[in-house]
């Protein structure tokens, strides 16, 4: 809403009444605002690696090169800096797609926790450092019809993000259940945590908690803005539960019509 107001005065100057007139903004006017601001993060997001790689091709320029030690260094920057611009373009073209609705669902019909545990696995076989996987999935199988790759992706951001914020290491617990005939998945890590008031936001298009931690990591603020946009895809629901200083859960939901609750308890 924005407000817009003038004074009533009688003829000696004093005021005797107040008119108010609230304006609703339209819709139009907030996605145009919504995509204003859109705009000006792209371009800081950008703007940071960027300013970054000139600084160190110059670097390179002025002598660097020619020093063993300093040179592949600053070229691991370089390297590393691209990357996260690949995947910030990346991310941002995933987000248009599904703006636009371009995206073509390939559904497939498997069992959810087979396939759960195929995906821990491959997180398992790269032997995070002092990360320990537990998993808590009901032993019947849960038949879903969805797209594999894009709740690949979902779950990827969600447990990559798990390992990113547990800088103790811990444990990430997943977990996936049955009830209301909704498959529930939930990924909890023992990391850093989350303050209360920002929970709600970090599904945001780059909303991150802490800037400067988020971007040692590598992370573009885009990876749970994409976990929402395809689990709404899929007519489920996705939120977080967290504790500062004691660790996160994501939860997400998805259709699940194949069986009665009863059959998995
Ligand atoms: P990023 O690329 O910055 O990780 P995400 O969209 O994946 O972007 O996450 C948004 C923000 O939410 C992160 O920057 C971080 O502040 C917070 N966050 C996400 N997952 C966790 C987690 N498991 N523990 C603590 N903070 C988290």
């Amino acid at each position: 809403l924005r407000s817009s107001h003038s004074f009533i005065q009688k003829e000696d100057g004093s005021i005797n009444g107040l008119i108010a007139v609230l304006h609703d903004i339209t819709e139009q006017e907030q996605i145009e605002q919504e995509r204003r601001e859109f705009v000006v993060n792209v371009s800081h997001e950008l703007r940071t690696p960027l300013t970054t790689l000139k600084s160190y091709i110059e670097a390179l320029q002025e002598g660097a090169w020619e020093d063993k030690e300093i040179a592949p260094r600053f070229l691991k920057v370089v390297g590393d800096e691209t990357d996260r611009m690949i995947r910030l373009v990346n991310d941002l073209l995933q987000l248009s797609k599904m703006d636009k609705k371009e995206y073509n669902f390939n559904l497939e019909e498997f069992d959810f926790i087979d396939y759960f545990h195929s995906v821990i696995d491959r997180f398992e076989m790269s032997k995070p450092e002092g990360i320990r996987f537990v998993r808590h999935l009901q032993n019947a199988s849960a038949y879903v019809n969805i797209d594999k790759d894009k709740i690949t992706q979902v779950i990827d951001n969600i447990i990559s993000n798990a390992m990113k914020y547990s800088p103790e290491g811990g444990t990430i617990t997943c977990r996936c259940w049955i009830q209301s005939k909704k498959l529930r998945v939930s990924i909890s890590d023992e990391g850093v945590g989350i303050p209360k008031a920002n929970i709600s936001r970090i599904f945001e298009r780059f909303y991150r908690v802490d800037r400067a931690r988020t971007r040692q990591l590598g992370g573009t603020g885009l990876g749970l803005a994409i976990a929402k946009d395809m689990i709404h895809a899929h007519g489920g629901d996705i939120w977080a539960e967290s504790e500062w200083g004691k660790g996160t859960t994501i939860y997400f939901t998805l259709p699940f019509r194949n069986a009665s609750e009863a059959d998995y308890r």
